[in-house]
Order: structure tokens, then C-alpha cells, then sequence
């Protein structure tokens, strides 16, 4: 099978023949792949950065976000049959830590990363244990149903605290998950929903996926345009999408008294934070990772399959497995919006 390998230590990945994965375990399915898109996980192990000299552990193939059909079953597997079209949660729980057992699983004590801390799915087949496997309706777009990932990401931290309805939310990054978030913020009731992003193309994504205000904070006073748009209260909610040190200032300033600031994004270094300012206004603080197994992708999937949010939208690249670093290459340069590979295969649906 073709798969994308992070071959050697150093910066890139090589596209190459594998084996296809052979001796399932007892609790495991395997998957032929039909479309994986790319996180920005996967563009670190690429680029090769700190994070990823840390962690990865060469060689391994990449990639964690995807959509396939079950073609094979271990001997104890329930929940699915082959045939099945499956998506899955990409952190695995150990399901015998105290997170686990505590209904955490997303915050398991001894969590391993599909495609990160093992074989992932940029390839025609993947090994992936039923423990994470969601089943899609059958109706769902089959590239749409790889970034669903992604979306869990933006629908658990929307709904963090008491979520955003009939609240002014800030969104700071527009990037593709920034971008899910404001179509789910929309859907959840928010309004005005006002986002803060630099790169042009992202800012326009930003507007064609329904944002109220898009405000550039290297070109104006974010805080005073925020402050404006809110008749001076500040906004009810923050969502930090960006990792961005001074994205997540911008949101601390603008944030309403007893308002709430939920952080997805992922800075490279320790941030400075006027804690006094967040005790003073009583602000709430919410730290999210991963997603809520499985209430987030019950949620999101009452979303995207009653058609509340537009995936179309969203993801801006759908690109041929062998032209994957053209979709890397964007990643980098943020001209995208939610790129997803094609795999190789004779029977799927065209796009
Ligand atoms: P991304 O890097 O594509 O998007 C970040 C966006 O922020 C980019 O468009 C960038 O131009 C913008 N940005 C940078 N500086 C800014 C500033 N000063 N003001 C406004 N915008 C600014 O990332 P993504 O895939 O959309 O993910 C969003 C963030 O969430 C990333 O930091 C990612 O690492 C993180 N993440 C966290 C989890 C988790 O479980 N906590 C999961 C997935 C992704
Ligand atoms: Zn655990």
C-alpha cells in the first residue's frame, strides 16, 4: 500500500510502499482509508519542529483524521462490521486510569495519539482499535466526514462553560479550526460573532463563513474596534484559536467582566498573563483539549448531519494523495482553509 511516512529526523515525509498492517489485535479494526486531511499536528511532524524531535519516534506514518471502510474485524469487535463507514476519535485511551474511569477519557492518564505515538492513516489501510471508531451515517460526504475531527475541536470549545447563546463572542485565529468555530458559534446562537486574524486569505474565509466583524490586529486597534462593536461592555466569550501570545492579550482586554475565555490554541513558549486583570473581572478560564468522548461527536454530528453548519465551506482542497505536499505547502503558507487527501481507491463516490 502507498502510505506518507515520516521516514527520518529531519524535515518532510516520504510517500512509499508499506505493507498493509497484518495480525490484528483481538480489539482492533482495519480500515481502508478514504480520505485523511491534515492538521496542523501533522504539519509540525513535517516541519519537523521541537514538539515533534520530542516526540515522534521514526519511522512512522502519518496522519490521524480520516474516513474509511471497516474491511477487517479482531475476534472481540462489536461495534462495527465490515463494511461499516467509520471515522474515529484520534486519542486512544488506555480505558484503565482514573481519567478513564471517571467519564475523561480525553484526558486519559496514558493516552497514545493516532499517527503521532503510532501508525496513523496517511495510507490506504490503517490499524485503528474499535475503542475509537465512530460510525458515520451513510449519507454524510465522505470527505466531510474526515474533518470531523477538527470540527469536535471548534464544538467542544463553543460550548465550553456556559456556551454562547445570545452572547458577542471574540474568536482570535481563523484558521481552519477558528473557521468551524464560527459557523458553530452561529449555530449555537452566538451574535455578533467578531474574529481576529492576520493572513488576508483567512480573513476572507473568515467573512464568506458568516462572521459579523473580521478585524485585523496589525492594521487596527482591535481592543477600541471590539469595544465599539459591543457598545463598550467587551465581548461575553473568547475563544483562543491561534496560540498567539498577543491574540491571547487581545481576549483577556476585551473580554466582559464574568465573562469566559476558552483556549484551544497551542503556544510554542510560556505565555505572559496579567493575572490580576482575569481575577478582577471575574473571568473564567477554560483550558480544552482533544474532545468529549463521545458527547462532542454526538453533537457534532447533529450538526453537520441536520445540515446546521457547511463543511463546503470549510474545506477549501481536496487533493490526490500523490500531490500531498502541495496540501503541505499550503498548511505552511495559509492558503487554505481544511485540506483532505484523496486515497487511492477503484470504488468511491467523486467529490
Ligand atoms: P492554524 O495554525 O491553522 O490557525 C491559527 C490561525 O491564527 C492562523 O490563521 C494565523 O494566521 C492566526 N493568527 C496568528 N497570530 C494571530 C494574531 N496575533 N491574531 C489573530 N490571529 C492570529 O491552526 P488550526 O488548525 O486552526 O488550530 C488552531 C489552534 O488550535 C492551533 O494553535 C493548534 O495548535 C491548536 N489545536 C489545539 C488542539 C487541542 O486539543 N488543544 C487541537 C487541535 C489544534
Ligand atoms: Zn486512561
Amino acid at each position: 500500500m502507498k502510505a506518507l511516512v515520516k521516514e527520518r529526523a529531519e524535515r518532510g515525509f516520504v510517500l512509499k510502499d508499506m505493507p498493509v498492517p497484518k495480525e490484528l489485535k483481538d480489539d482492533e479494526v482495519l480500515i481502508k482509508v478514504k480520505y485523511a486531511s491534515i492538521c496542523g499536528t501533522d504539519l509540525h511532524i513535517y516541519q519537523w519542529n521541537e514538539w515533534a524531535q520530542n516526540r515522534i519516534k521514526t519511522p512512522q506514518i502519518g496522519g490521524h483524521e480520516f474516513s474509511g471502510e471497516v474491511v477487517e474485524t479482531g475476534k472481540n469487535v462489536r461495534l462495527v462490521e465490515k463494511g461499516d463507514f467509520v471515522s474515529a476519535e484520534t486519542h486512544i485511551p488506555c480505558g484503565k486510569c482514573r481519567q478513564c474511569r471517571t467519564g475523561n477519557m480525553h484526558i486519559c492518564n496514558d493516552m497514545s495519539i493516532l499517527g503521532v505515538d503510532r501508525d496513523g492513516v496517511f495510507a490506504e489501510y490503517a490499524r485503528v482499535p474499535e475503542c475509537v471508531l465512530w460510525k458515520n451515517s451513510d449519507d454524510l460526504p465522505q470527505h466531510h466526514a474526515s474533518v470531523q475531527e477538527p470540527l469536535g475541536n471548534a464544538v467542544f470549545t463553543v460550548n465550553s462553560g456556559d456556551g454562547v447563546f445570545g452572547k458577542s463572542v471574540l474568536i482570535t485565529g481563523a484558521g481552519p479550526i477558528g473557521i468551524m468555530a464560527i459557523q458553530v458559534s452561529m449555530a449555537m446562537g452566538a451574535g455578533p460573532v467578531i474574529v481576529s486574524e492576520i493572513k488576508d486569505f483567512r480573513i476572507e474565509m473568515a467573512k464568506q463563513n458568516g462572521a459579523d466583524y473580521v478585524i485585523n490586529p496589525l492594521k487596527e486597534n482591535a481592543l477600541e474596534r471590539i469595544m465599539d462593536i459591543t457598545d463598550g461592555d467587551g465581548v461575553g466569550a473568547v475563544m483562543e484559536m491561534s496560540g498567539n501570545e498577543s491574540a491571547f492579550n487581545l481576549g483577556m482586554d476585551s473580554v466582559m467582566p464574568g465573562g469566559h475565555i476558552s483556549i484551544l490554541g497551542v503556544f510554542d513558549k510560556t505565555v505572559e498573563l496579567n493575572i490580576n486583570e482575569g481575577i478582577f473581572k471575574n473571568v473564567s478560564m477554560y483550558g480544552i483539549t482533544g474532545r468529549k468522548m463521545f458527547k462532542t461527536w454526538y453533537e457534532l454530528s447533529s450538526l453537520i448531519n441536520h445540515k446546521r453548519i457547511d463543511l463546503d465551506k470549510v474545506i477549501t482542497d481536496v487533493l490526490p494523495f500523490d500531490k500531498w505536499e502541495e496540501g503541505f505547502k499550503k498548511m505552511e503558507e495559509g492558503t487554505c482553509g481544511k485540506v483532505v487527501l484523496e486515497l487511492p481507491t477503484e470504488e468511491k463516490e467523486t467529490v
